[in-house]
């Protein structure tokens, strides 16, 4: 009986880890962003709050400046994810993709950007995509209409170095920055780096007030500094383990 049981467990056990796919930690997450009318309202919603804001600043809009992050801002990169879940053979990189220079504008976006570039508003896009994937963002941004792409609007990452403050205070130097979009809340301000979950959540308490005025938060769930709460990016541990850890964060009903 005892040896039956067994093998049952054992086929159990099988079983559940063939079906479980790759990466399916981002399962839901994609398809929240790629089928979700939700997260197109969230988009708009965050867009059209932007278009209200520079609407408060248009003297001398020449003088002031919109700095926004480039993937999961401007950009969706999902497919890249989706296909990396869906396609067991698919082991491209995330560079070969931004090399298809194929990503598709996030809702509002664009026309949000048209409407601040015909007020005369500076446009400055801060990425961290690497300083020789420029070429292919560039190309992408000006397929899909971006406005003021170019050498001098575009501050890519340089040295491995993700903290954005250089670039920014670069672009204060000239002008005054009134709006920062972004999915990160890195892309405002390295104060929210923070080391953890509860770090994080304090920093952004005590700057309640800027969300939805100076800042724009554009919803990404997919990836981004929150997530590296749990593993730290560190794609070495398995699947498994990246799922244990996420489990371990969860808060469930308190005794
Ligand atoms: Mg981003």
């Amino acid at each position: 009986m005892k040896r039956i049981l067994f093998f049952i467990i054992l086929f159990t056990v099988v079983l559940l880890n063939s079906l479980r796919i790759k990466e399916e930690r981002y399962l839901t997450s994609v398809l929240w962003q790629q089928t979700s009318a939700e997260y197109r309202a969230l988009c708009y919603q965050a867009y059209n709050i932007a278009a209200l804001r520079i609407l408060e600043h248009k003297t001398n809009s020449n003088e002031k400046a919109i700095v926004v992050d480039i993937d999961e801002t401007i950009i969706d990169n999902s497919p890249y994810r989706a296909e990396r879940i869906k396609n067991d053979e698919f082991n491209e990189s995330f560079w070969d993709w931004v090399k298809l220079e194929n990503a598709e504008a996030v809702p509002g976006a664009l026309d949000f950007l048209i409407k601040a570039h015909s007020l005369g508003f500076k446009i400055f896009y801060i990425t961290n995509r690497d300083e020789k994937y420029k070429k292919y963002t560039e190309n992408n941004l000006k397929k899909l209409g971006f406005p003021q792409v170019s050498k001098d609007h575009l501050f890519m990452r340089q040295n491995k170095i993700s903290d954005k403050s250089a670039r920014r205070n670069s672009i204060s130097k000239k002008y005054e920055i009134i709006l920062l979009i972004g999915d990160n809340l890195v892309d405002f301000s390295q104060v929210f780096y923070g080391d953890s979950i509860q770090d994080r959540k304090e920093i952004t308490d005590k700057y309640k007030d800027d969300f939805g005025t100076k800042f724009i938060v554009i919803p990404n769930p997919n990836h981004g500094r929150w997530k590296k709460m749990f593993y730290h990016r560190n794609e070495k541990i398995s699947d498994d383990e990246k799922r244990n850890r996420m489990i371990e964060k969860l808060k469930g009903i308190e005794e």
